[in-house]
């Protein structure tokens, strides 16, 4: 039986599914060419030197006054998010006192202090999201929640694990050199520390450097300008929940229409006099249908319920085993019915390309009903048009919201399609598009954030390990770690991050999973003495070739995405190869993390004790 065949058996014939799936694959193709640029990530550039001011903190009330500081601390942890808040409350369970947090922000939170922009929020389901909720005993208050709520949570966790009183805020750390005599890393930040620390956890946020399109003109333009991740409200008045007041009678154009965009663009449409929303390429929006938490669903909670969760969501998505899909949303609908796909299939004995064909069907049923979404809600057809998304599912963020399309029935919102070309040029006055110029007032940039960079970039900081080797050298044709935690020629030295790791579409849980590994090792080695952890180079050759090797999982995936992100805008290389993620998986990955505890000899590393 051909496949056409079998999938008619199974009722998927185009008839039945309403679309054509080789015509649809033809679309995707044709839309993912007209993106293609030959610049691939270096079309963008960095918010540094006389960009610098889209990254300055809007947020600090009081600037901090303080010494340097070169004393002693068991533990340095970089950054202020997710990660250090995760790792510090397992050091705290582990018994280790003696730690320090350093983090250029004034306050908890990663990215969920910097990005406050006005309707911020998580798209992915909060009871998975936020970490720490049993241990902490918080419910949030909705199926998604808001920045205000995040960041607070993470406040509460640094409270309930007193890293409070550990931590040195508007501190940017701008090296961190190990000093072989006595097994110590020197910490030197901005304010002229040289703090030595016997372990260093660098946790600097998988989304920290914001970036801007290299659009000729770009320091032309003599309007106001900012990036999403520092959201002027002095400028545009009102704050996340309130209307933003000042912008009456402003002309405001945004660019990008990411995961970002989607949640500030509904509240600029009801502030601004015009908005003028400049696309690239659209966001795939389904619904969000966020309800408040019921008390009686929370208080029927049983102790464990939260791992639970988290477990079952990454399982669900990656196509893990699973009994109830307990999320239950936009994200997890698609897994639900390529599963029951997967069932009724088992009778035709599918091949492996066969499968792989069925798993592309309900992609394409998926983007199908996210386009049929946009006709019923955007009264313009060709508004319509413009907005309806042909790529797969994942190849982009996907979006929920509920009243972000709504936005394109009002008369002071225009879309101006770019159709995959991008912003052609910035002007003193405004944007031009397709040869048009468009006069604004201000300009917001909504157009993410470095993410498959070199690391040091990224994280602001070279770390200089054994013989004065820098990391920068050693990743320069790509990462080279053990589960992208820890680095040969690097010792006492961790990372939180995504890259060479098990990626979740809930990145919390990556995190988690990796903060408690990393407490579990630095645990031990503070109990047992151990001075110096390095991974050996046999080590570090064992995971990169795993790697390589798995990397066939999601590679062709990626290159039949349009460009982005997640495949290095379209130019996957060997570099890019390295610097992605693990290919068997986020459940896969763990599993290699608690294999590795479980081993207990800390295989791949040479170990000295005291
Ligand atoms: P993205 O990188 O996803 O989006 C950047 C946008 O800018 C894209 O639409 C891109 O178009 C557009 N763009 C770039 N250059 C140009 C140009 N020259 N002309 C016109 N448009 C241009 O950034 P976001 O900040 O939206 O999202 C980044 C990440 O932040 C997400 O992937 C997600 O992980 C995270 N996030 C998480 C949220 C959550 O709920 N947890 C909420 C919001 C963000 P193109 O697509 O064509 O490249």
């Amino acid at each position: 039986m051909s496949i056409k065949e079998k999938m008619k058996e199974m009722g998927l014939s185009p008839d039945n599914l309403g679309f054509d799936p080789d015509e649809l694959r033809e679309k995707y193709h044709e839309e993912r060419e007209k993106r293609m640029r030959p610049e691939g990530a270096d079309q963008y550039i960095a918010a540094e030197g006389q960009f610098k001011y889209y990254v300055e903190d809007p947020y600090i009330q009081d600037v901090i006054e303080r010494d340097p500081v070169s004393d002693e601390t068991d533990v340095i942890l970089i950054g202020g998010g997710f990660g250090t808040l995760i790792t510090g409350a397992r050091l705290r369970e582990a018994g280790v006192k003696n730690i320090r947090i350093v983090d250029k922000a004034a306050e908890f939170g990663g990215a969920w202090y910097w990005n406050r922009y006005p309707n911020c929020g998580c798209d992915t389901e909060s009871y998975i999201y936020l970490p720490l909720l049993e241990e902490v005993g918080y419910i949030p208050s909705a199926k998604y929640v808001g920045q205000p709520e995040i960041q607070q949570h993470c406040i509460n966790i640094a409270k309930k694990y007193n890293l409070y009183d550990d931590v040195f805020f508007q501190t940017r750390v701008t090296e961190l050199e190990w000093h072989e005599p006595d097994r110590r890393w020197i910490v030197r930040t901005n304010r002229g520390d040289a703090m030595r620390a016997r372990y260093v956890v660098a946790s600097t946020g998988p989304l920290n450097q914001p970036k801007l399109p290299g659009i000729p003109g770009i320091a032309d333009y003599k309007g106001h300008t900012f990036h999403t991740s520092r959201w002027d409200y002095g400028y545009t008045g009102g704050s996340q929940s309130e209307k933003l007041d000042k912008l009456g009678d402003k002309r405001v154009a945004i660019i990008g229409t990411g995961a970002t965009a989607i949640q500030a663009i509904p509240p600029l449409a009801e502030s601004a006099r015009e908005l003028y929303v400049f696309q690239r390429t659209p966001s795939g929006v389904d619904a969000r249908n966020d309800r408040p938490t019921d008390p009686d669903w929370a208080a029927s909670l049983k102790p464990g319920w939260h791992k639970e969760r988290v477990e079952n969501f990454t399982a669900v998505t990656t196509g893990g085993k699973w009994d109830e899909d307990l999320v239950n949303d936009a994200w997890t609908d698609m897994w639900r019915e390529r599963r029951e796909f997967s069932r009724r299939a088992r009778a035709l004995n599918l091949s492996r390309e066969e499968k792989h064909e069925l798993a592309e069907i309900t992609d394409f049923k998926k983007m199908e009903r996210i386009r049929h979404r946009v006709d019923e809600i955007v009264k313009d057809p060709d508004v319509a048009a413009s907005l309806k998304p042909y790529y797969h599912h994942q190849c982009k963020r996907p979006c929920v919201h509920d009243h972000y399309l709504e936005v394109y029935n009002r008369d002071n919102v225009h879309l101006v399609d770019t159709a995959g070309k991008g912003v052609e040029r910035i002007t003193e006055k405004g944007v031009v598009a397709d040869g048009k110029e468009y006069e604004v007032d201000c300009i917001i940039f909504s157009t993410g954030y470095e993410f498959a960079t070199q690391y040091t970039h990224r994280c602001g900081f070279d770390i200089v390990g054994v013989n004065g080797e820098h990391i920068s050298e050693h990743w320069k044709d790509g990462m080279r770690t053990q589960f992208g935690i820890c680095s040969h020629g690097f010792p006492n030295f961790f990372i939180i991050h995504w890259q060479q790791a098990g990626f979740s579409l809930n990145f919390a849980h990556t995190i988690t999973e990796q903060a408690g590994h990393i407490a579990h090792i630095l645990g031990r080695c503070l109990d047992e003495g151990v001075v110096r952890l390095e991974l050996t180079r046999e080590g570090e050759d064992a995971w990169v070739n795993e790697l390589v090797s798995t990397t066939k999982f999601n590679r062709d995936f990626l290159e039949s995405c349009t460009p982005g992100i997640f495949n290095n805008e379209g130019k996957l290389d060997e570099q890019a190869i390295l610097n992605f993620t693990y290919g068997p998986g986020p459940m896969a990955y763990y599993k290699k993390l608690a294999e590795w505890r479980e081993a207990g000899d800390m295989p791949g590393f040479e170990v000295t004790q005291e």
